[in-house]
């Protein structure tokens, strides 16, 4: 993909002061979700399958604490369509774009798995998304809010 299609897929998203670094995938047997937030290198790296074509994926977006005593939790998954690069690319922007802002913007720890593809999982379709969503979904998880 040239720079000003990856430009194109990604417009709307929020902006980042890493380089943004995209590669293909070459996969084995079917089309998946690869990409890395690289806080060293100052790097996102998005990886879109090659040859692309349409797949889905489980994503893990959450754990609901199951009814009763003790802690058990039930994970909360959704298998996702990703139709086209567009697609794969504004959700692993999404994703890895929260790594960074809980990283450079918070001071947050990153390893929130779950929180990036939840917040991906609500926000790669939206034309428009800002650092306001991000808060708003950062809100209903207060382990990674911003310490008062
Ligand atoms: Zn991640």
């Amino acid at each position: 993909m040239t720079t000003a299609a990856v430009r194109r897929a990604l417009a709307g998203l929020p902006r980042t002061d890493y380089e943004i670094v995209v590669k293909p995938l070459r996969y084995r047997s079917a089309p998946h979700l690869a990409a890395l937030c690289d806080f060293d290198g100052r790097t996102i790296l998005l990886q879109v399958p090659k040859p692309f074509r349409p797949f889905r994926e489980v994503v893990f977006h959450g754990a609901r604490r199951k009814r009763g005593r003790g802690m058990t939790f039930t994970w909360l998954s959704e298998n996702v369509a990703f139709r086209s690069r567009r697609d794969v690319l504004r959700f692993l922007y999404c994703h890895e774009w929260l790594h960074w802002y809980l990283h450079e913007e918070l001071k947050r720890g990153s390893s929130a798995e779950t929180a990036c593809d939840g917040f991906a999982l609500r926000n790669f379709r939206r034309q428009r998304v800002t650092a306001a969503d991000a808060d708003a979904a950062l809100a209903r998880r207060p382990h990674l809010r911003r310490a008062a």
